[in-house]
């Protein structure tokens, strides 16, 4: 038995996104089932539908910022009960025995099942994606949402969130510390709000002047132009922590020159080869480049609990599910203050 679901995929590589009917499973003793209200679109749904990173499958249903209310909880479901406020990240199984499955970091079990294109049932089928009507999984991966943080500016934490949070946390940023947040889109919006709120100096590192204002508004105490040759000659050497989420392949010297001594840029934007680096500015300044993939499930409950907390949401702009194209083009041109959410209701079934 499956449910059928409405759902919008794209149908080979780099195709535009369009109606497509998926089958969920029936929800098993340990699964939730979730009528989705809202998903947001991230830049790495762009790069699964181009099949920029080799491992996509067709059809692709992206979506990994979902967000939406229980339906149904298996008979061993203790965590929620229907008509909870939920979300489900990036991953939705794990093997729950290995190092990092104990170490409650998830996102680096080798058995981690993505939330879409990633194989399940012996490689005979793959995961599916938010941009649906509803999604069944294991009630493990399924995140509380606090009740009072809207749903649609919620759904981008799920991933948006998770990973500008986690690497934060890692390199136990606050207080007398100066960051900076290099892109200002979806994932560098969340970093410089919860960089503020955990209490550091941040800099929006930018290439484009007209988000400044922007930028100040959402949090940062400055901005700093990466194009201005002279602003970064004089930034040289002034910061703690760089969280970098340029989303391609890019030099990183001129940033790697923005850290102090013992300074880390932690890369989460560019999975993909990189230019090389000079060995001698890590060297004569023990620096260090570094990088972050999402966070585990306890990590994301605790991210979600601390913006609840802060009263700390997304900006976002809502869509209808037929305008994704459009968005997907938009988000390219970095035309996006600062996240799409797609509002479920638009998907008839
Ligand atoms: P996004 O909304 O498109 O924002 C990216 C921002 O980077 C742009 O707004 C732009 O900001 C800047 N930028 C774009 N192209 C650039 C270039 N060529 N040189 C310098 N800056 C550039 O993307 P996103 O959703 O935040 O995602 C960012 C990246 O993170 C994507 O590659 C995504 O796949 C990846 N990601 C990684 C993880 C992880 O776990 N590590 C999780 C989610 C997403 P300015 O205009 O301010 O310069
Ligand atoms: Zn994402």
């Amino acid at each position: 038995m499956s449910i059928k679901t409405a759902a919008y995929a794209a149908k080979k590589e780099g195709a535009d996104l369009e109606s497509h009917t998926i089958e969920r499973r029936e929800p098993g003793p340990d699964d939730v089932q979730i009528e989705i209200s809202n998903c947001g679109v991230c830049h790495s749904d762009l790069h699964c539908v181009n099949n920029d990173w080799g491992f996509s499958a067709y059809p692709l249903v992206p979506g990994h910022e979902i967000i939406g209310h229980v339906t149904q909880a298996g008979k061993n479901v203790t965590k929620f009960k229907e008509g909870d406020k939920v979300g489900v990240g990036c991953m939705v199984d794990s093997c729950q025995n290995c190092k990092a499955c104990n170490d409650n970091l998830e996102q680096f079990c080798p058995d981690m099942v993505m939330t879409y294109a990633s194989p399940i049932n012996d490689g005979e089928d793959f995961t599916y994606g938010g941009y649906s009507k509803r999604i069944v999984t294991d009630q493990k991966f399924v995140l509380s949402i606090p009740d009072n943080l809207d749903m649609a500016a919620a759904a981008p934490l799920l991933c948006a969130g998770i990973t500008t949070y986690s690497p934060l946390r890692h390199w136990n940023i606050g207080k007398g510390d100066k960051v900076g947040v290099i892109g200002l889109g979806g994932l560098g919006h969340m970093g410089v709000k919860l960089a503020n709120a955990m209490g550091a100096e941040v800099t929006m590192i930018t290439t484009s002047p007209e988000k400044g204002e922007d930028a100040k508004k959402l949090g940062a105490h400055d901005v700093l132009i990466s194009t201005d040759d002279n602003a970064m000659e004089k930034a040289a050497e002034s910061f703690d922590f760089l969280l970098n989420t340029i989303p391609v392949a890019h030099e990183i010297d001129p940033y790697v020159a923005l850290l102090k001594y013992d300074g880390t840029m932690c890369m989460v934007g560019a999975v993909e080869p990189m230019p090389g680096f000079d060995g001698s500015s890590l060297i004569f300044r023990r620096k260090t480049v570094a990088g972050s993939l999402i966070g585990g499930i306890k990590e994301t409950q605790e991210m979600l609990d601390f913006c609840g907390e802060h009263n700390i949401t997304c900006d976002i702009e809502s869509i209808k599910m037929d305008e994704i194209n459009k968005a997907f083009k938009r988000m390219e041109e970095g035309d996006v203050k600062y996240r799409f959410v797609i509002d479920m209701s638009s998907l008839n079934e």
